[in-house]
């Protein structure tokens, strides 16, 4: 895949900061999942030759930034993120703070294999649009809340004036943990993790459900969406199958009560089921005794 030189297009058309000793320049796009639009900038990054670490799909990164990226607006939707409009350049201090201090440390993620340059920008939406769901989830005062990293989609120039595609997010310290997969498996004895599943499913009205949960704690990354007629967010996305997985294979446990999610794998269609969830006295499986946070272990 190819893509227009958008870097050297960029410094041309834009007066750039000096770089810093040791950077080169990277174009950077970031996704608002609530307005559905993309902004494009620039970024000054170090990025290591060497990957720190490899997953099934993609080598990880590490890379810094020396100094806070340049955003500027760009209108472009959907698929149209090669084809945007020079934009104005935004007032940094109005954006969201999504990008850390100068001198953090991100992971970039290059894909093992030969992928469309669309792939990245569907990850990282995916990414931001499960990063709402994990907002949405903590509004709902779980006892630990989840976040989403934020991801972004970074064009660097590579040999003979190619052009490399990278997801970027920060670099999160700590135990890297696989909590459940897209296929109803379940990893470990967490409970906010399983129920951020479930939560999922009902606050899209069964539309989506997040799974492929991993990440340090619960700072989640590399997330996968099943959707209801199985479109979109890659080849990890198996609809219905996927949804059934999980619906399968989840036991609801007390964060679910808690954030009174309807219990799922009971059959609300038996009348007799159905009156028992409206007054309560539904029995859950494995279902511990209370709601202490330390539970959640
Ligand atoms: P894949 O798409 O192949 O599953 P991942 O996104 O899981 O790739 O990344 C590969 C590996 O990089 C992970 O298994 C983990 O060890 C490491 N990694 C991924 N994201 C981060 C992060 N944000 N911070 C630290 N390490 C990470
Ligand atoms: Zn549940």
């Amino acid at each position: 895949a190819t893509s227009p030189d958008v870097t050297q297009s960029f410094i041309l058309k834009h007066e750039m900061p000096p770089l810093p000793s040791g950077s080169q320049w990277a174009v950077v796009w970031e996704y608002d999942a609530s307005a559905e639009e993309w902004t494009r900038g620039m970024i000054a990054i170090q990025l290591e030759s060497r990957p720190f670490a490899s997953g099934a799909l993609r080598s990880a990164y590490k890379l810094t930034t020396k100094m806070n990226p340049t955003l500027y607006t760009q209108a472009f939707y959907r698929d149209q993120h090669s084809q945007y409009e020079e934009g104005k350049k935004l007032n940094l201090r109005k954006l969201p703070r999504l990008f850390g201090p100068v001198d953090s440390t991100y992971v970039a993620k290059l894909s093992k294999t030969t992928v469309s340059f669309e792939r990245y920008f569907e990850d990282v939406k995916m990414q931001m649009m499960c990063r709402e769901y994990g907002i949405r989830y903590t509004a709902n005062s779980p006892p630990k809340p989840v976040d989403f990293l934020s991801a972004w989609v970074i064009e660097v120039q590579a040999d003979k004036g190619d052009h490399k595609l990278y997801g970027l997010e920060m670099y999160i310290d700590g135990e890297f943990k696989k909590l459940n997969s897209n296929f109803g498996s379940v990893f470990g004895d967490r409970n906010t993790p399983q129920s951020f599943s479930h939560f999922s499913y009902e606050a899209s009205a069964h539309e989506l459900i997040i799974v492929d949960i991993q990440g340090v704690d619960d700072h989640y990354t590399d997330p996968q969406i099943h959707t209801k007629d199985g479109e979109g967010f890659g080849a990890g996305n198996l609809g219905e199958k996927g949804m059934k997985k999980f619906i399968e294979s989840h036991k609801c446990n007390p964060i679910c009560i808690q954030l009174e999610l309807p219990p799922i794998g009971i059959d609300l269609n038996d009348s007799r089921n159905m009156t028992r969830v409206i007054r309560g006295t539904m029995m859950l499986p494995d279902l511990k005794p209370d709601l202490d946070p330390k539970l959640d272990i």
